[in-house]
Order: C-alpha cells, then structure tokens, then sequence
C-alpha cells in the first residue's frame, strides 16, 4: 500500500480551491460536503464553478491566489491546469503546512483525491494510487449500483441502540454476533423496506433475549465451497459468510487469493490433505469442527470445488448433525466445470456429448475400481478428478475394453488460475504428452469428443494456459479464434 487512506475533519475549516475549470468544481463540492468554509480563485471562473459561487460556505474571488490566501488552510486543491501557477500554489501550501493536492501532477501531491460513494455517514473512498483513475471510477459505479440507497440511514438508525446494546450483550464476540444480526438480519431487512418500526421492534426484542441471556455467543459452522482457484468464481453467500468467520478450516486445494478474501482476524487451521500426506485425519477435522462450534465459534470450513463433489463434505456434515450443532453448505464450482469452461471446453455437447459422468481415479496398488461398462459407453464425457497419478492404468483400462486410442483427451492443470495449464491429445499419447509438459497437478482429466471444442471456443487469452501441444497443428484462423472474445 503506497498511501495511507485517512479521512479527514475539514469541518469548518479553510479549504482553497485555485482553478475555474470543471475538476475545480468537483472539488468544492467535495469540500462543501464535509463542511468546510472554500475559497475559490479564478480571473475568469467557469460556468460550474459560477453555479456554486452562492452556495453556503463559498467565497469566490476572481483573482488569482497570493500566499496570504493560503495561510491557514486545511486543505488546498489546484485545479487551474496552469503548470507554473499549480507550482507557485504547490510551493505555498508546504511552506503553510497545508495538505496539498494539484490535479494530474502526482509530484505536487500530498494526497489522494479519491472515488467517493456517499451513502453519508457511510462514506467509500476508492484509490487505485493513481496508476488507472477509470477502474476507480468505475468501481465507484458498480459499488453505488449495488449498495441500497438506504444503506447510510440503516447506519443511522442502529447506531442510536449503540449504548443499549455496550449495556446489554458484554461479551466482545456475542456483541459482534448481535450487530450482525441485527444489520444482515430481520431488523436490517424491515428497515431498507421502509418499515422502521418493524425494525425497531424486532432490535427491541433481540435486546429483551439478550438481556435474559439468549445472546450466548451460539456456533455454527459454514461449510463453503470456494470453487476451483479463481477468486471471481465464489457465490456472493461464500464471500457473505467468509466475511463472519471467526475460525477458518482450510485445505491445500484453497489458494491465497481467496484466503485473502476471509475475515482478517478469523483464525486460520490449516487441514489440508495430500494424498499419502494426511494432515489431519477426516475424523479429527471432523471433531475439531465440532469442538471450535461448541465453544461459540462460527466455525467456516473451506473447500476446494463443491463440497459435496468428492470433497467428504456429507461426512463431516453428518458428525455436526449428530452433534446437535447448526450449520449452512454452501455450493460451489465444481473443477470438472470451472476447468473445462476455462480450457474452452464445454462437458456436454448436443454433436458429442449427451451426459458427462464425474468420477474419482484414486488408484490404491495400481488397481482402479471403476464402473467400466459405463465409462466406454460412447456419446459422453467423462471428467476424472484425482486422476493424474493413475493416468497410464487409466487409459490403459479404456483401450483394453475397446475405446478407440483416438479418443481425445484433455487434461487442465490448476484450472481458473493464472497459471492454468492445458495438455490435450488422445488416449493413446496423453500419457506422453503430460510427462513432456511436466504436470504435477491438481489436475482434471477430460475424456471425449468436446475436447476437439476447444480449438473453436477457447475464450482465455493464449498466454493463460500452455498451448504447445495444439498449436503445433493449429490453422492461422485457430489462432485467431483462441486470442479470446471480441
Ligand atoms: N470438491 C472438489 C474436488 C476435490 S478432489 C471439487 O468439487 O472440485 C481434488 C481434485 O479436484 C484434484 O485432485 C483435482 O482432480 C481436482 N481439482 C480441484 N481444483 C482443481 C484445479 N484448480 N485444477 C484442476 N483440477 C482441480
């Protein structure tokens, strides 16, 4: 972080605005918000600046600036897009002590002038450090499309229960709960729909139980599917819920990216498993979970894909259960679908494939012990998770009961993820071919016709994933249809 994002109390302070231009406008805007007196100089002020000259708390003088102007200011804008008259006021501002901002010259810059979202007295400030203003801006507008109008008054309207509830729920992690509640709650809802007493009835309640000792800090544990890697794959509940968190259960297949996205003072328990390289036995996570519950924890258990695709997520579900303790299951990408889309496959196709079966290639001693009558049958994909070690039997297996070697194969390392990785060819080389490009895996294999797809629909830009292996035969109009949409 190259900037220290503060807010300031200008509150009846001296702000100078030097510039009539349009950004100088913004600017007395800015500070006429936050309740400072401005001063604006130009000889020859533009139409916007003109507009503000009557508001409350302005003083325009069209003129320009003289170092006595500056004396005493909070805060000084420039915004008069005149190189040398930027640098007089620059040079001003420091030897007054005031805190210095000249449009477009990040040199003559004490401070960021960030993207606000108003929703006053919840203000959001965006700073991208001035290397890209247009993704602040916007930002800026995805965050004022997607945050309720009367998110600011919510804010308002709880913080007057503010000392009632210090009074009333005095364990520190129970009162974080009850605001919770309280704002992503009942009350929270009744108020952004317009009913306040609604709202206020239902704080009052919660109150009333909090006082006869219902606001026991209660458990509960979330288990989340976090997809395949790519941060921008959760749902919106994941994200929701890994925000509440104050324990995380994490394992190998969940990346920093998303770790990055949890609670920041949650507690972090890593769990992971490798194959041969267990961590912690299932049972034990199992226990843990329900132990870190019992003790009043919102106990968030993150897992790679779905939880409920090869992910022993009904068995860990079930010791919770038997436990009495509540809990959420949150779905997620599964790899099979989050990897193939990114590789430009699609699993089922009305040309190629009409179902696509999910299995787990786990070998134990060489052997798998798979459905195999199923597997051949033509028509269908077949996405293998865990696959990678067992690649040689595996084929093998289809070509002894007769699949055609020709069959193509793909196989997608770290799926969704920067350094996604994509090794295709047939049954009969694939083996080869994923020596040669070095997998090690996570990996998913797919088998099928749709792969052949991928040269058509591969959306990702060529650098995300190894193409080595395809393009050697790929035609210029491949090429060009791999370079991503348009
Ligand atoms: N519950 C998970 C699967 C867990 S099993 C899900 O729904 O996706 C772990 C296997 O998933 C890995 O061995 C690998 O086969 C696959 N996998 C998970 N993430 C992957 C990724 N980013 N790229 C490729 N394969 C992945």
């Amino acid at each position: 972080m190259d900037f220290l994002p503060i807010f300031l109390d200008i509150r009846d302070r001296k702000v100078l605005v030097d510039g009539g231009t349009t950004v100088a406008a913004r600017r007395v805007e800015r500070a006429l918000d936050a309740g400072a007196r401005v001063h604006v100089f130009d000889p020859d002020p533009g139409e916007e600046v003109l507009l503000l000259e009557h508001r409350d708390g302005v003083t325009l003088t069209r003129a320009l600036p003289t170092e006595a102007d500056v004396a005493g200011c909070a805060v000084v804008w420039g915004a008069s897009e005149t190189p040398d008259r930027d640098a007089r006021l620059y040079s001003w501002a420091k030897a007054a002590g005031a805190l210095c901002n000249i449009a477009d010259m990040p040199e003559n810059c004490d401070f960021i002038t960030p993207s606000v979202v108003d929703r006053s007295p919840i203000v959001i400030a965006i700073s991208t450090g001035g290397a890209a203003p247009i993704i602040a801006r916007i930002l800026r507008a995805r965050i004022e499309a997607t945050l309720p109008a009367a998110y600011g008054r919510l804010a308002s309207f709880v913080s007057s229960f503010r000392e009632r509830i210090l009074e009333t729920v005095t364990n520190g992690r129970a009162r974080r709960h009850f605001w919770e509640r309280m704002i992503d709650g009942p009350a929270g809802d009744f108020f952004l729909s317009g009913a306040e007493e609604r709202a206020t009835a239902q704080i009052e309640d919660d109150l009333a139980n909090a006082a006869e000792g219902g606001a026991k800090p209660v458990g509960e544990v979330y288990l989340v599917g976090a997809g395949p890697g790519d941060p921008d794959l959760l749902t919106f509940r994941a994200l929701r819920l890994m925000q509440r968190a104050d324990v995380v259960l994490y394992d190998r297949l969940v990346g920093d990216d998303i770790m990055g996205l949890v609670r920041r003072d949650a507690r972090r328990i890593y769990v992971g498993k490798k194959s041969r390289d267990h961590t912690m036995a299932q049972e034990d996570i199992s226990k843990l979970m329900v132990r870190l519950a019992q003790e009043g924890n919102r106990v968030l258990r993150l897992k790679g894909g779905d939880p409920y695709i090869f992910g022993r997520g009904g068995e860990e579900i079930a010791e919770l259960a038997g436990a009495g303790i509540g809990f959420q299951v949150v779905p997620g990408v599964t790899a099979a679908s989050g990897c193939s889309t990114y590789a430009g496959i699609p699993l089922t196709h009305r040309d190629h494939a009409q179902s696509c079966t999910f299995i787990t290639a786990h070998g134990r001693d060489g052997v798998l012990d798979l459905d195999w009558d199923i597997l051949i049958r033509e028509g269908q994909t077949v996405a293998v998770y865990m696959g990678l070690g067992s690649l040689p039997i595996l084929m093998e297996g289809f070509i002894e009961r007769g699949t055609n070697p020709q069959t193509p194969v793909a196989i997608i390392e770290n799926g969704t993820l920067p350094d996604q990785k994509v090794v295709t060819g047939t049954m009969a080389d694939i083996v080869e071919q994923a020596r040669q490009a070095g997998l090690k895996g996570p990996a998913i294999i797919i088998i099928g016709s749709v792969v052949q797809l991928r040269d058509q629909l591969n959306w990702q830009a060529l650098d995300r994933s190894s193409h080595a292996l395809s393009l050697a035969s790929a035609t210029t109009q491949d090429m060009v249809n791999r370079t991503g949409p348009k």
